[in-house]
């Protein structure tokens, strides 16, 4: 009597992947990277019953894997637990078409150079010079923005400063958790930024100051007194 046939699952890899390499680690027998390492690629089909297919999925920090030749098998019972668990996810069902609303939108260059620190002015005044930065206003759309149901206005960097006689430097860091998750996914989104500044008359101190409401963070730089010249 003839064997029954070995069921294959086959998977699929959007384009959404981000060739993070993970699926590729830990399944190294259904996926393998393509040349440029930009996306993960399904190059075999695995046995029925040798991987749970959620394990397969879940592997994926964006959803990019797909099983495209079966039905997917209920999910495990912890899943269950966590899915319940998790009120919010409940709260952002709709975040896939509100993604999809705005993902072809361009963000302003602004906006971009805002994030590194150089969307900013140097005033001079008579004791004192005056640095102002426009700071990022809003959270760069991205997939993961939405789904993770991250508010679009930025939070609050964290601004320091650090004076050595002429010189300065000025730093500013996010600090929410959520936010700073997504820079390791988005580009030209950092989690801060440091602006060096060198000036004619040194400094003797700084005072920090942040406008939540239209996101601008002022440094104050107090000038020391001008060195006597010897006669
Ligand atoms: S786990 Fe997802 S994002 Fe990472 S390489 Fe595989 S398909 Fe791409």
């Amino acid at each position: 009597m003839a064997e029954a046939a070995v069921q294959l699952e086959e998977y699929f890899v959007t384009e959404d992947c981000i060739a993070c390499d993970a699926c590729c680690n830990d399944f190294p027998d259904i996926f393998q990277m393509n040349a440029d390492h930009t996306r993960a690629m399904a190059t075999k089909t695995s046995p029925v019953g040798k991987f749970n297919p959620w394990d397969i999925i879940n592997d994926c920090p964006v959803d990019a894997i797909k099983l495209v030749n079966l039905p997917m098998p209920p999910k495990p019972e912890g899943e269950k637990v966590a899915e319940v668990a998790d009120a919010g996810e409940s709260d952002n069902a709709d975040w896939m078409q509100r993604w999809m609303a705005v993902q072809d939108q361009l963000e302003p260059q602004w906006e971009r150079m805002k994030r590194y620190g150089m969307a900013s002015s140097v005033a001079e005044e008579k004791d004192r010079y005056v640095v102002r930065f426009d700071m990022p206003e809003k959270v760069p759309n991205h997939r993961l923005k939405f789904k993770w149901a991250i508010p679009d206005e930025m939070p609050e960097y964290k601004a320091s400063v650090e004076i050595h006689g002429n010189n300065v430097k000025i730093r500013a860091k996010l600090e929410d958790e959520k936010v700073k998750k997504l820079c390791g996914w988005v580009n030209s989104f950092p989690d801060g930024f440091l602006r060096e500044l060198n000036f004619e008359v040194p400094i003797k101190s700084h005072r920090l100051s942040y406008d939540a409401e239209n996101h601008i963070l002022e440094v104050s730089l107090e000038k020391a007194a001008p060195v006597e010249k010897a006669a």
